[in-house]
């Protein structure tokens, strides 16, 4: 299976969650497993062949970065770090307040997940405004991490969320 197999495999559902809204459903990758493994080995080597630094963590954005998040961490020898909404996870965290449509909201991050200067890697599915990929690149500076680049599975082109991003974007697919 190719990339472009992978991509026709997303499904436009209208009108969720609310109407107007043409949500970009990615589940149904994960019910093929050659899919899985050619959108994995596809960031993968993206990533060695682009990045010449060891990657030490894999940085995922709840809840779909959590679904390739982990198996990129581990076909890179990197550990992973889930990204939650406020009151998610257990222990000691550090947060990042951002600004949504209606209000601010609060993410976090367990207060071990990232030493300082180590290489970060931000995943999520999808970029639309860029405010929850910027939330996140804000939550790992707080521990002094190097965010090298973000990766989405899919840049919705017209809304320029990147330009937010302090660091390199890398889009599978445009849309
Ligand atoms: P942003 O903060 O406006 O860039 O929105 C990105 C966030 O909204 C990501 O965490 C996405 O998972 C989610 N999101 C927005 N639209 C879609 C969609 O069509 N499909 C899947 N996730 C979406």
């Amino acid at each position: 299976m190719d990339i472009q197999e992978v991509r026709s495999l997303i499904k436009i559902i209208p009108d969720f969650p609310q109407k107007g809204i043409l949500f970009q459903d990615i589940f149904p990758i994960f019910r093929n497993p050659k899919a899985v493994e050619t959108l994995i080995t596809h960031i993968t080597d993206h990533i060695v062949s682009n990045i010449k630094e060891k990657i030490d963590v894999v940085v995922g954005l709840e809840a779909r970065g959590f679904l390739f998040g982990p198996i990129v961490a581990l076909r890179l020898n990197a550990s992973f770090a889930p990204v939650r909404k406020r009151g998610k996870l257990p222990g000691n965290t550090i947060t990042a307040e951002y600004q949504k449509e209606y209000g601010v909201d609060v993410f976090e991050m367990q207060d071990d997940a990232i030493k300082q200067n180590q290489n970060v890697i931000i995943i999520d599915d999808l970029i639309a405004t860029g405010g929850t990929a910027s939330a996140a690149g804000e939550l790992v500076k707080k521990f002094g991490g190097n965010i090298l680049e973000y990766i989405f599975l899919i840049e919705l082109v017209e809304l320029d969320g990147c330009r937010k991003l302090k660091s390199p974007v890398y889009s599978i697919f445009k849309s």
